[in-house]
Formats: structure tokens, sequence, C-alpha cells
């Protein structure tokens, strides 16, 4: 399976100490992706090899943390990881943009998440300007097959300055039903599209107003990401 990388993190699960696995590749082109080298990294490992890796940190994990990339580019090696992190009683999340509703699905209905956070990259009739790709549609579903089997859900906006509007963001949280949403602020080095590496990085204050403004549209529990601050909740 390809696989770009791993960390030990103490802050991608919520109060847990996670493994998270970096799944490469991606058929998206989010012009803010910071994940650039995953989109096309050839490097592999074993399923017997992650295994080993998951063993020898077990005793301070709490949890496994599939991200990527998009993991369901290799939904079935992302299942394989998962039942045996079941099989040993550590959490699971996934991370995903959300563009393969039926593979998540299958992911659901086997019972195999606990939380997911869920790239909701701006409004689903805009996605195209974003990712360069329409696939608003398929996001939607993704978020209803989550809600549908009552996984927690983080839905997360990186919030850009040129590519989104205040009002984006109000409309599009009147689209989403999740237990949690964040902004997430944008970072300028290392993107996809160099013309970003131009837009100032937001300001975490103003992201913090921004997330005062929609709080009364959404129900539940709102929050910002920053270098500065890390996760505020609002
Ligand atoms: S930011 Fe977009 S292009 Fe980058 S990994 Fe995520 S979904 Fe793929």
């Amino acid at each position: 399976m390809y696989i770009g990388g791993t960390v030990i993190s103490s802050v991608e699960f919520h109060g847990n100490m996670s493994l998270v696995i970096f799944m490469s590749k991606c058929p998206l082109a989010c012009r803010y992706c910071h994940n650039v080298e995953l989109l096309e990294d050839e490097s592999e490992k074993t399923f017997e090899e992650v295994k080993e890796e998951i063993d020898s940190s077990f005793d301070f994990l709490d949890a496994v943390v599939i991200s990527g990339g998009e993991p369901l580019v290799q939904t079935d090696e992302v299942i394989e990881i998962l039942e045996y992190v079941r099989e040993i009683g550590l959490k699971t999340k996934l991370d995903t943009s959300g563009i393969y509703p039926e593979k998540l699905k299958k992911i659901l209905d086997l019972g195999l998440l606990d939380y997911v956070s869920l790239d909701v990259k701006t409004t689903f009739p805009k996605y195209r300007k974003i990712t360069g790709a329409n696939v608003g549609f398929e996001v939607k579903k993704s978020m209803e097959y989550i809600n549908d089997a009552g996984v927690h859900l983080e839905a997360r906006t990186t919030y850009v300055p040129t590519l989104h509007t205040k009002k984006d963001i109000i409309n599009l949280v009147d689209e989403i039903t999740a237990d949690v949403y964040t902004i997430q602020q944008f970072r300028n080095k290392n993107v996809l599209d160099p013309a970003l590496e131009k837009v100032e990085v937001p300001n975490p204050h103003d992201l913090a107003d921004l997330a005062r403004e929609i709080k009364p549209y959404f129900d539940g529990i709102v929050k910002v990401k920053s270098g500065e601050f890390g996760e505020q909740v609002i």
C-alpha cells in the first residue's frame, strides 16, 4: 500500500494519543493543498509493516488515524488496517475529502469508524473553484452517510481569503450537519497553486470573529484552528 509517512500525535484525536498514517494519492488538486508531496508519492509499506508499527507503539496509543492524501483511493488497504485496529481495541478516525461516498459507506457499514473528519471545502455548488472537480454532491452524500451511521463528525474548512468570502462560510454552515465545525487557517507555504503563496495568512483573531458570526447558524460546536493558538472552541 502507498503510505507517505506516519507520526505519533496528541492533537489529531482530541485527548487521545494516536498513530497517524498518511495514505498517499489523491485525485483532487485543491489549490491550497500543502500535502503536495503525498499526491503522487510512490513509497510503499506492506500490511505487516503497518501492523508492526502499530504494535510497537501500542502501549501508549489510544487511537489510529487514517489521513492523507485521500485515504479512500486505497479503500481495501484502509479496511485491512481498520479491521486490525478494531481487533486490538484502539479507537479509529478517518480524515477524508468525502469524494467517495459509497466507499465510505462500506467502511461505515462495517462499523470500523469512531470519528470522521470531513473536509467541506466550500459550498457544495462551488466545489470546482477550489478542487478543480465538481464533487460537491459526493461530499454532501458522504456527510449524510456519516450522519446516518451516527459516527462523530467534524466538518472542516480551510479558509483562504482569496477563495472564500464570509458569506460563503455562512451559507456553508447552513448546508452541513455535523457535531463540530472547524475553520482552519490557510497556510501559504508549499501549496499546490504557487499564486496562493502570495496570499496573506488570515489573522486568527479575524477567524475567531468569523466563527462567532456563524455560530448562530450552526447546531454544534464551532472551533478555529490556527498556527498561533492551536484549536480554540468558540
Ligand atoms: S487538500 Fe485536496 S488535493 Fe490535497 S490531499 Fe486533501 S483533498 Fe487531496
